[in-house]
């Protein structure tokens, strides 16, 4: 690594973690499974788990105990996102956008003030956190973003529209990537900003109709002459802002693909349970070899998202620059989910296609791990540019 990164923070330890995880797999279990046919058809999380995720501390997950988080390495991280994984993506949701790209570029490149500000209203859960990169006409190419933040006297005036934002309806801040510096055309004119969500001038969109992952909330946020104070961009210098945004994206690939590891988890389970039980031609279907080899697939190819994973969180936590594991991981977990749902629905047969089941809503849900934060294509960019570079090339 070139510097410091205070989010390779030791964690918590053994006893304690182990008593968290614990906590969290009952809550998900007793609380959330119950619940993933409402939030689906109701488009939204209950105000009442939102309450109760507070009081376990989720918003505050990775952020240092000195600003009120709990403060978990990479690997503890990616142990309660896999435990999420197991129920609806969207009650991960809820907090994810806040102990992700919400508030790690402030924790990695924030003033003092900045995060003592912010990072403790943020841990509470009282304050949510969105990341406002994509915007209509870049999305893959997000150095190409045109949203502004010009200097004008005592401030910087935003203007521009960012889309498909996570939590946005929530959110009490966001990171708003904007560009600075017009006779920079690519990343370095681009700077990261903390904008609070009720300033003159920010509105947001109707929420996007998505095709899964209901509960969680999109839409565009619009930047109309928005005054911003200086004291506002993360770390406190212009033209820093992309390169904040790609370490905090580095990191949050490694959590969706500890979250795809845990959906691909239950989804095993499903399929399991139903071969086990469902009979035709007399027997169990989990007896014909041609179910038993789409079971296998799914558990070798799980086996190997969740060691890949493991080895990249260790890796990160040993100080090692992971930009080209974290994009395997990310890549190959998310292609690997969207297998297992598949296989999943095929064991179900007929049923593995109607609502009841819940296993159409999770090939649903899990379309998504291959889109956002950057997708397979642009993984596999970042895969080859870093094999090329550690090569020399
Ligand atoms: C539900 C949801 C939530 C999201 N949340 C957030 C959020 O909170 N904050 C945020 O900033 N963004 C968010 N996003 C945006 C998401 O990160 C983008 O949608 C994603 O990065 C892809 O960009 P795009 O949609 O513009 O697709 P495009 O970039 O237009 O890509 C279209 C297709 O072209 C391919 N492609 C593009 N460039 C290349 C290339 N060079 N080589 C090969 N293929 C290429 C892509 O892989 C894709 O298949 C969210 C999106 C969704 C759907």
């Amino acid at each position: 690594m070139d510097e410091q990164d205070p989010l390779q923070q030791p964690g918590v330890d053994d006893e304690t973690f182990a008593g968290l995880l614990a906590q969290v797999e009952r809550f998900v279990r007793e609380r959330l499974v119950p619940l993933e046919r409402q939030v689906d058809e109701d488009d939204e999380v209950p105000d009442e788990i939102v309450g109760e995720m507070r009081a376990l501390g989720l918003f505050g997950l990775s952020i240092p105990e000195e600003y009120g988080g709990i403060g978990l390495s990479v690997s503890q991280e990616a142990e309660i996102a896999k435990a999420f994984g197991w129920t609806s993506p969207a009650f991960r949701s809820v907090f994810g956008s806040t102990i992700g790209i919400g508030s790690q570029g402030i924790i990695m490149d924030g003033t003092p003030e900045q995060k003592e500000t912010f990072l403790p209203p943020m841990a509470a859960g009282e304050l949510i956190g969105s990341f406002c990169l994509t915007e209509p006409d870049a999305g893959s190419d997000a150095a190409s973003l045109r949203t502004m933040a010009l200097h004008e006297g005592d401030h910087y005036l935003m203007n521009g529209t960012k889309r498909f934002i996570t939590n946005a309806p929530r959110a009490g801040v966001f990171t708003v990537m904007a560009r600075t510096d017009l006779s920079e055309p690519g990343a370095r004119g681009i700077s990261a900003f903390i904008v609070n969500a009720d300033w003159p001038g920010i509105s947001l969109g109707e929420p996007d109709r998505k095709m899964g992952q209901k509960g969680a909330l999109t839409s565009d946020v619009i930047f109309e002459n928005v005054e911003v104070p200086p004291e506002r961009i993360i770390g406190g210098v212009p033209g820093r802002g992309f390169v904040t945004a790609m370490k905090v994206l580095d990191r949050g690939r490694l959590h969706i693909a500890a979250l795809c590891t845990g959906t691909a988890r239950r989804l095993i389970h499903e399929a399991l349970a139903y071969s086990a039980e469902r009979k035709q031609f007399g027997k169990p279907i989990g007896e014909f070899q041609l179910i038993q080899a789409m079971l296998a697939d799914s558990e070798a190819e799980c086996y190997a998202a969740e060691c890949m994973v493991a080895d990249a969180a260790a890796r990160y936590e040993a100080g090692e620059q992971i930009t080209q594991e974290a994009s395997c991981c990310k890549m190959y977990a998310s292609e690997m989910v969207g297998r297992v749902a598949d296989r999943a629905v095929q064991i179900f047969g007929g049923a593995g296609y109607i609502a009841d089941y819940g296993i159409e809503r999770f090939y649903r849900d899990v379309r998504l791990f291959r889109l956002y934060e950057g997708t397979t294509q642009i993984q596999q960019l970042i895969i080859a540019r870093e094999m090329r570079k550690r090569q020399g090339g």
